[in-house]
């Protein structure tokens, strides 16, 4: 991967231009929707006019570093410092456009195997040094921010260049890899096996195999290939005080599996070297296809029934009314409507598909058969709950475009606004009331908080990961920014949307993590005695705190 080439202070290859972004009507429209006469223009600083605080590193711990890996790969040039300063929420883009780099690490260091992450993590243990576990720093949580806290200086540990396929167990259905290896590069990998992980997040093409376990993530197929706690089956952990090496056996009843400790271990146990997991055959065929509900509520009973029925899906994915709206008519903004879409208007009319209409992307993928078969009992399930099928063509677009969502992000924040996305999840049972709640919460504080009058938000909500018992709720929300205090609103905005995810059952992460973030809301989800646990797991480890300090455990 040449870092070079993507985005120190935005998402995805720097040289990305979006053709959405290019219509000027779509701008005009979203204006009006957000209650603003215009849009500003706001762009980001760039990178040479921005002042970075020098190394604290001590010239000596830099030439042990140097001698251990090689000068090469002990890095402390602006732009290595920069890229991994934050992550990729768009709180960090707050902080990076606006050229506020104090949390980038005093220095990059780039590991080639396991022996060279252990000498590292000994000899920061040794000298009063953060590390901080990087893999493609696609965190949205606030999981690498070079946070020195105590500590004299700030590593961050790039795991790209440990980036081999080591093997595959075709008899045992496992492949084991090094954890740096970015999404493409296992896929292909494995690809040309035959084989999969079956772990596309959005992010895939920029996060890593270490990112997604630590993470404990969830790719956009889980529903058929699961998520990281699913997937994985052992890791070797490198920390401060040695080399842990996880049971790989299939089942076992030997006391709590180890192996659980690294997902969702967010760096601050250790650092995941090599990772272990199961493969499946790549799918003889996959459908992507589209149906309309009349609401969201219908829609949601059709994932349940399928997810309970135990059908094989690979994705069932909902949008609410108001993301089925935006998608469609920020798409369609400034173009002529053509004889067809005004007869497709016209059908939707007469079928009663009206304001609360929510469509949905359903995908399955596997052998024909199956995949026929599964597809059809689908298509049963949604008829009955009311639904229309809209065709593969909208399923094929969705899949085309699957990763490229992100790159909106920038073109809006050039423009004078916030944009911003958060996930929970809950049982059934109380899936109605915590998505109410969170979207009133977010809706509420955008007005509060808008920089004039009137102004307002857009908030839109999916569910796309779905259990027998419960589902994820994902909101992404678009508002006009208070230019004059641009974080404290983020900060509001996320307070009340995430006081309401735990006052109505919800986790504070379904896959995004903990990070600095969501630590505030921590001692709420597992409760005192359970973060006393994880903290004591961390002092067995890390006994002196050097790994990924104020992330993931409360002080
Ligand atoms: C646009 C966008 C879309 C996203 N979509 C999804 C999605 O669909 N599903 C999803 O699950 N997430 C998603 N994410 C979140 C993010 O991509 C995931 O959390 C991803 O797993 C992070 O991987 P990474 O390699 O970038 O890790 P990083 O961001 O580099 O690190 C994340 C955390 O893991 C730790 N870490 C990284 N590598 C190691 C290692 N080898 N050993 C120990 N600790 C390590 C870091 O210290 C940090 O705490 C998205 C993010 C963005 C910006």
């Amino acid at each position: 991967m040449d870092r070079t080439k993507i985005s120190w202070n935005g998402w995805g290859w720097a040289a990305h231009k979006d053709d959405v972004a290019a219509n000027e009507a779509a701008w005009s429209w979203l204006a009006e929707e957000l209650g603003m006469p215009s849009l500003l223009a706001t762009p980001a600083r760039a990178l040479d006019d921005i002042a970075l605080a020098p190394s604290r590193l001590d010239p000596s711990e830099r030439a042990h570093f140097a001698q251990v890996l090689g000068e090469d790969r002990v890095r402390d040039d602006a732009f290595e410092r920069a890229f991994h300063a934050r992550g990729r929420s768009y709180h960090d883009l707050l902080h990076l456009r606006a050229g506020n780099l104090t949390t980038a690490p005093d220095v990059v260091l780039y590991p080639r195997g396991t022996d060279e992450v252990l000498s590292v993590l000994s000899f920061a243990s040794d000298n009063n040094i953060a590390v901080v576990p990087y893999g493609g720093g696609t965190s949205v949580v606030g999981s690498v921010t070079g946070d020195p806290g105590v500590f004299k200086a700030v590593v961050s540990l790039d795991m790209s260049g440990m980036d081999r396929l080591i093997g595959i167990d075709p008899v045992s259905r496992t492949a084991t890899a090094e954890a740096g290896m970015y999404g493409p590069a296992l896929d292909k990998a494995l690809r040309a096996q035959n084989l999969v992980l079956g772990h596309y997040p959005q992010s895939f093409e920029f996060s890593t195999l270490g990112g997604w376990i630590a993470h404990r993530g969830a790719g956009q197929q889980s529903s058929r290939y699961g998520r990281a706690n699913d997937w994985l089956v052992s890791a070797k952990l490198a920390t401060p005080r040695g080399l842990l090496t996880t049971e790989d056996f299939p089942a076992s009843s030997a006391g709590p599996r180890i192996t659980d400790l690294v997902l969702g271990s967010e760096g601050a146990f250790g650092v995941i070297t090599e990772a272990t997991f199961h493969v499946q055959p790549a799918p003889e065929t996959s459908v992507y296809t589209g149906f309309l509900f009349h609401d969201f509520a219908s829609g949601a009973a059709a994932i349940r029934r399928a997810v309970q029925e135990d059908l094989p899906v690979a994705m069932l994915r909902l949008s609410d009314a108001d993301e089925t709206h935006f998608y469609r008519a920020y798409g369609a903004a400034g173009k002529r409507k053509g004889i067809g879409s005004r007869i497709a208007d016209a059908y939707l009319k007469y079928r009663k598909f009206g304001g609360t209409a929510s469509a949905m992307i359903a995908g399955f993928e596997g052998d024909k058969a199956t995949v026929e078969r599964s597809r059809n009992r689908f298509v049963d399930i949604a008829k009955q709950l009311g639904a229309m099928a809209i065709g593969d063509s909208t399923g094929k677009r969705w899949h085309q475009g699957r990763f490229h969502g992100p790159y909106l992000r920038e073109p809006m924040m050039d423009r004078g606004l916030g944009v911003d996305t958060l996930e929970t999840a809950t049982s059934w049972s109380k899936i109605d009331a915590l998505y109410a709640a969170v979207k009133k919460a977010l809706e509420d504080t955008i007005r509060e908080t808008a920089p004039r009058p009137g102004a307002r938000g857009v908030v839109a909500c999916h569910i796309s990961h779905s259990y027998p018992d419960g589902a994820s709720l994902y909101f992404t929300y678009i508002f006009p920014r208070a230019l004059d205090g641009d974080v404290a609103q983020w900060l509001a905005i996320k307070r009340a949307a995430t006081d309401a995810i735990v006052a109505h059952g919800g986790t504070i992460s379904h896959h995004h993590g903990v990070g600095e973030d969501h630590l505030p809301w921590m001692t709420q989800e597992k409760g005192s005695l359970g973060v006393d646990v994880l903290r004591a797991i961390k002092s067995a480890l890390d006994h002196k705190g050097i790994l990924n300090p104020g992330k993931l455990i409360p002080k």
